[in-house]
C-alpha cells in the first residue's frame, strides 16, 4: 500500500545507481510496510553486491530488517578491501575481456566468458566455482545464486582494474598465467616450444613461457614493455609480486 514513509541517505559512491531525487541526504521514500531494507534499496535501483552498512537511527541493521515509519536510514558502500568468504577468484562477463586479460597478466585467477552465456548462466557458474561475478550489468548482480559479486564501476579498463584491486586485494602474481586461458605457466626454453614459433620470433626474442593449459607461448616481444607497465603500476600500487613459477626478472 506504500504507506509507510522513510528517509534515506546514500554514501555518495552509490548515487551512480539511483535517481536524482535520491542523491539528496534524507530523500523521502514510501515503502509497503513489509518488504525488507534490502529489497527496498534493490528496487530502487542499487545492486546489495555494492552495499556495505545499513544503518537506521544510528544503528546497524541486516538487511531483512524492515523499516517503520520515520525510519532514517543510511545506506553506505562496501568497505575495500572487501572480505570475501573464500579466495578471490573472479568470473567476468562478455563486455570485460581486457580487464579480464589485465587480471591474468597480474596472476589473478580470472574466468571470462567471450560469448554471451546468459545471466542465469554466469550466476550458475559463479556459484559452482566460488568466483567473485564481475560486471556492469546491475540485473546479473541482482541474482541470488551468486557467490559474490561486484559492479564495475568505470568503461575504461585501466580505471576497472584499480577498481577490482583495491576493492578485492587479491595477491598479485605477475607473469604466472595465460592472459588468453586464464591456464598456470610453466618455464619454457626455446627448444622445447620451437615448432609454435614463426621463424622471426625464435631468431628475436627469448621465449619464458608454455602455458600448461592451452600450449600458448610468451617471450619478450615488441608489446612487453606495455605489459611490463601495467604490471609495474599495478605491483607499486596494490602488492608486492609473489614467488610465481616465471620470474620476469
Ligand atoms: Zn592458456
Amino acid at each position: 500500500m506504500d504507506r509507510t514513509g522513510i528517509r534515506l541517505a546514500f554514501s555518495p559512491h552509490l548515487h551512480v545507481f539511483v535517481a536524482a531525487r535520491l542523491r539528496e541526504d534524507g530523500a523521502q521514500v514510501r515503502t509497503d510496510g513489509v518488504s525488507s531494507l534490502g529489497h527496498v534499496v534493490e528496487s530502487l535501483g542499487v545492486p546489495l553486491t555494492e552495499v556495505g552498512a545499513l544503518h537506521v537511527g544510528g544503528r546497524e541493521v541486516p538487511p531483512r530488517y524492515v523499516p517503520v515509519e520515520g525510519d532514517e536510514v543510511r545506506v553506505r558502500e562496501v568497505t575495500r578491501p572487501q572480505p570475501l568468504p573464500g579466495p578471490p577468484r573472479f568470473l567476468l562477463d562478455v563486455h570485460l575481456g581486457t580487464l579480464a586479460r589485465r587480471l591474468r597478466l597480474l596472476g589473478v585467477d580470472t574466468a571470462y566468458e567471450s560469448v554471451d552465456i546468459g545471466d542465469a548462466a554466469l550466476a550458475a557458474r559463479s556459484a559452482a566455482e566460488q568466483r567473485v561475478m564481475l560486471s556492469r550489468d546491475r540485473g546479473l548482480l541482482h541474482r541470488r545464486e551468486l557467490w559474490a559479486g561486484g559492479y564495475v564501476y568505470s568503461h575504461r579498463p585501466p580505471e576497472q582494474l584499480k577498481d577490482v584491486l583495491s576493492r578485492f586485494a587479491p595477491p598479485l602474481r605477475p607473469w604466472t598465467r595465460c592472459t588468453a586461458c586464464n591456464g598456470v605457466l610453466r618455464e619454457a626454453g626455446k627448444e622445447a616450444v620451437r615448432e609454435r614459433l614463426h621463424g622471426g620470433t625464435e631468431r628475436s626474442y627469448d621465449v619464458y613461457a608454455q602455458c600448461a593449459d592451452c600450449g600458448q607461448v610468451y617471450w619478450r616481444g615488441a608489446h612487453h614493455e606495455r605489459l611490463n607497465a601495467i604490471v609495474e603500476e599495478a605491483v607499486r600500487e596494490f602488492g608486492t609480486p609473489g614467488q610465481g613459477a616465471v620470474a620476469d626478472r
